[in-house]
């Protein structure tokens, strides 16, 4: 039997034995079924009991509940969207962009409602972010980010801080400036995932674990397909695999799997962290291209995350690149470079999995009543409370509701589908490299590469 609580430090402390649940043994008739059992299934499928407690809702999963991205990520609860809002106004208006960004400020409250009013002890703390300049060139990057929310009319949930202030929040090297924003919270991404399957099973919902989907269909008899039996629904099938989904043939470009990283070092001493500060316990980041999310967990430990194993030809996901030793020393060596006073400290724990990049960079909802056939995908790595908005706007548009929610940009959108190998693999593999180049002259204080605009063109979003 797998060790699921090999998976990430979040599985081995959820408060949880992880024995599987059972598999599905036979067919069944549902009213709608969920493939995933990941946050947005879990979110989908609990608003959909919630709204109507009649609903039968299975989950079907091809592990056990938060095996996926939701039991593994960096614990950053946060109203950051993956797509920027400079981004997000020149693709849709100043309007729709604000109004996005406040449902993502109202789902990081829902996710704190919804632990409180089922009990799920999921160390919900709301500390916010503080995105940190690593030297002189990351200073224009903070100032646009706070432009384009100024001009969203959220000013006052951001702030530049100079180089003093971002010292006394936390002693980090080379930090030049700051932008706070207040509307992020850190949780504990393993008792969030776990807790939410009880809240959905309390309601009267189903889950069967270790079973794997091998197909779908839609139309006049939309079902999923497994080893075992077909799970008929009435109302809707809802995708919701994320990157694990591209096994699926039907969907094999429809996200990339690009692999996030993490280490966790021991739970520090009082002593290390008075000369640390961080006493907000704010979520941490840099400018970076190769991405820095950090995170001081509840029991005192910190978390650092970052990309760079490399993408694998074929879309291909495996554990073998969770474990990507060069990545993970890389990590290992960056918290020495950000926290010089934790030389010798020790580190207890190290994994990864896959995040769903989007063609177009923006996450996808979508609900076709024709098919009955829903998904929503492609959160990057901002899913965590991306997940909650996107499982409240299936559930409505499932239930043929029309509110604020699904009037959203996200809602009922397609992103396009990825290129066709080879030429995804050389893509991918130049702009990570491209990445790296640039991050690195920037930390030499060289000019960056010759194809640097070329490269922050590609990848703008
Ligand atoms: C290392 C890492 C760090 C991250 N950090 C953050 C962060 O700090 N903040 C943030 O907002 N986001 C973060 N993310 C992203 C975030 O975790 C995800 O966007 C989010 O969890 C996606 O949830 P999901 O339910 O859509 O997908 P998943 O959690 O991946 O769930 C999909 C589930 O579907 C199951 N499945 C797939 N295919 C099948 C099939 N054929 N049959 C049956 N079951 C199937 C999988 O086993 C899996 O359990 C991070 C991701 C990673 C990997």
């Amino acid at each position: 039997m797998t060790d699921y609580s090999k998976y990430s430090f979040w599985l081995e402390t959820s408060g949880d034995d992880l024995t599987p649940r059972p598999a599905l043994q036979h067919s069944v008739d549902v009213d709608v079924v969920v493939l995933g059992a990941g946050y947005t299934g879990l979110w989908t499928a609990y608003y959909l009991l919630k709204a109507n407690p009649d609903l039968k809702v299975a989950v079907v999963e091809k592990e056990i509940v938060g095996f996926g991205a939701s039991g593994r990520n960096g614990g950053w609860c946060s109203s950051k969207f993956p797509v920027t809002p400079g981004m997000l106004e020149r693709r849709y208006g100043q309007a729709a962009a604000r109004v996005l960004m406040l449902a993502m400020n109202d789902s990081v409250d829902e996710v704190e409602r919804v632990c409180a009013g089922e009990s799920i002890d999921a160390q919900f703390h709301k500390g916010g972010i503080l995105t940190l300049a690593r030297g002189e060139h990351h200073l224009p990057m903070l100032r646009s980010a706070f432009d384009a929310y100024c001009r969203l009319g959220l000013s006052q949930q951001y702030r530049l801080c100079g180089a003093p202030e971002a010292q006394e929040r936390v002693r980090v090297t080379n930090v030049c400036g700051a932008l706070y924003a207040s509307e992020n919270a850190s949780i504990h991404p393993g008792r969030l995932v776990r807790g939410l399957a009880q809240a959905f099973e309390k309601r009267g919902g189903v889950i069967y674990e270790r079973t794997e989907v091998t197909n779908f269909e839609g139309g006049s008899s939309p079902r999923l397909l497994t080893p075992a039996g077909e799970v008929h629904a009435r109302h809707a099938i809802v995708l919701a695999g994320e990157s694990y989904l591209t096994r699926l043939a039907k969907l094999h470009r429809a996200v990339l799997p690009v692999y996030s990283l993490i280490t966790l070092t021991e739970p520090l001493t009082p002593a290390q962290w008075e000369q640390i500060g961080w006493q907000n316990r704010e979520s941490l980041a840099s400018c970076n291209y190769t991405v820095d999310y950090l995170t001081r967990t509840a029991d005192g430990r910190i978390l650092f995350g970052s990309r760079g194993a490399p993408y694998r030809l074929g879309s291909k996901i495996s554990d073998e690149q969770d474990r990507h030793a060069e990545t993970h020393a890389r990590i290992q060596q960056l918290v020495l470079e950000w926290f010089p006073m934790l030389k010798g400290v020790k580190f207890t724990h190290a994994w990864g999995g896959p995040v769903g990049m989007p063609r177009d960079w923006m996450p996808m909802t979508e609900f076709n009543p024709a098919t009955k056939i829903a998904t929503a995908r492609g959160y990057t790595g901002q899913g965590v409370s991306t997940t909650n908005l996107t499982g409240r706007i299936l559930a409505e548009l499932i239930l043929g509701k029309r509110t604020t929610f699904s009037q959203l940009p996200i809602a009922q959108r397609y992103s396009p589908a990825w290129e066709r190998e080879p030429l995804r693999w050389l893509a991918v593999r130049y702009m990570q490299n491209a990445f790296f180049r640039i991050d690195d002259a920037g930390k030499r204080g060289k000019p960056k590469p010759v194809d640097a605009a070329f490269a922050e063109f590609l990848g703008r979003h």
